[in-house]
């Protein structure tokens, strides 16, 4: 399996992953801009130390800002399962009031 060690497998991941993103942010859903604090940086949705791969399924796009602001215990997973809970309890509470 090619890693992101390799530039070629690297520049290959980044098109892809900002392709399959619309070019925007996985957290804020900004457009990335060439450089800055919207700058692009590839991620691992899985980190690499608790097995996650280089495979694209395992990569997201994520701006400068966000990746800085993820802090250094907060996970992607933890970041989404806690965006989806959100969203979740908002849902319930809308469907309480019909
Ligand atoms: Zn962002």
């Amino acid at each position: 399996m090619p890693t992101l060690k390799d530039p070629q497998y690297r520049a290959f991941a980044r098109r892809e992953v900002h392709r399959r993103q619309g070019g925007r942010c996985l957290y804020c859903h900004r457009e990335f801009t060439e450089a800055g604090e919207l700058a692009m940086t590839l991620e691992h949705l899985k980190a690499k130390m608790k097995g996650g791969t280089d495979h694209l399924k395992n990569l997201a796009a994520a701006c400068w800002h966000c990746n800085q602001h993820r802090g250094k215990q907060m996970n992607t997973t933890k970041l989404l399962k806690e965006a989806k809970m959100a969203k979740r309890a908002a849902d319930a509470r809308s469907e309480e009031k019909v």
